[in-house]
């Protein structure tokens, strides 16, 4: 259970951060900040944070490369969780209790701490083997407020001289978890128009918005529409080998026996607000074989899958923040 002296360092770790209570719309970010500065300085990162809105810390480790002048890898998260009924769960959402299987109970499981944890522990291996330098600079940021929209959080860092000075050249964001044995790579997301629609950013926008002009045409003249939010960025990700950053994730993944598809994602992530402003990002969360309970009662990761994501990052993270300049 709670003291399990065979229990990897990496799962110990998960779980500590799990017990941080980070659930909207009370979120405990300085608790948060504390707890990530401790396992920042652990695997000897350098740690910083900047308040873009008092309180909503958006933190940051950075790991400079031997040539800091190429863009950098961002490997990114969120920090903060959503509600839970407490009634609805087997056990407290904040015990991270682990069952006979292996399976960790907790809210932020999916949704997003086991990426986060995985980023840490993939870094730690990584020295583990002696290997201390990247040659490009590796930027792992965790971020508050994305299951509210982040318009205290990403929306505003991505304004600030910290943000441009990072230099990204690739991101890093969450997935979703997979029932069968592939892991979703997602390259693009809906965009939210609300009255509540999602458009699949390959389809025309100006015809889509045209056909409901003409619906509230022939509706009458005194039935109009208007958007709430209306996202209309576009960008898609490369997912094609000459891409160099493709290739090597794509690669990786080959070389790990690991079956992916490529997605859309369905709903809206944190990436948004980087490929609104050209930048590639990727979202992947590494569960294969578990079910989808992002947001659901009783959420939970399996030990195995977390350590085998660990593994998968592992390489991933390394050779990423080793593409050569292009
Ligand atoms: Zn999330």
């Amino acid at each position: 259970m709670t003291s399990d002296k065979n229990e990897d360092v990496a799962v110990t770790w998960f779980r500590k951060y799990l017990r941080v209570n980070t659930e909207q719309p009370n979120p405990d970010y300085q608790k948060c900040k504390e707890f990530l500065f401790e396992y920042g300085k652990e695997l000897g990162l350098d740690c910083w944070y900047k308040d873009c809105v008092p309180g909503k810390p958006m933190i940051g480790m950075t790991i400079p490369g031997t040539d800091p002048s190429l863009p950098s890898l961002l490997l990114y998260s969120h920090t903060d969780v959503v509600p839970t009924f407490r009634e609805h769960w087997t056990h407290d959402p904040y015990e991270a209790y682990k069952d006979e299987h292996g399976n960790i109970y907790a809210r932020g499981a999916q949704d997003m701490k086991c990426v986060g944890a995985q980023y840490l522990e993939a870094i730690r291996r990584i020295h583990k083997v002696g290997k201390r330098n990247f040659l490009r600079t590796v930027h792992i940021l965790f971020g508050p407020d994305e299951e509210i929209g982040a318009a205290e959080g990403i929306q505003q860092f991505v304004k600030t001289q910290k943000f441009k000075d990072l230099n990204i050249g690739y991101s890093l964001d969450e997935g979703l978890a997979s029932e069968d044995d592939t892991y979703k790579v997602y390259y693009g997301e809906r965009c939210t128009w609300w009255f509540d629609v999602r458009v699949v950013p390959t389809e025309n926008l100006q015809a889509l918005e045209a056909r409901i002009q003409e619906w509230c045409k022939q509706a009458g003249p005194d039935v109009t529409y208007e958007f709430i939010l209306q996202d209309k960025n576009t960008n898609l990700t490369p997912t094609t080998k000459d891409d160099p950053w493709w290739n090597v994730l794509s690669s990786v993944l080959e070389e790990e026996n690991c079956k992916y598809s490529t997605e859309i994602f369905i709903g809206a992530t944190d990436s948004r607000y980087l490929r609104a402003r050209g930048y590639k990002a990727i979202g992947f969360s590494p569960m294969i074989n578990t079910p989808v309970l992002l947001h659901d009662h009783n959420e939970f990761l399996n030990e195995k899958v977390f350590l085998r994501g660990v593994e998968i990052y592992t390489k991933l993270i390394e050779r990423l923040a080793n593409v050569p300049k292009h």
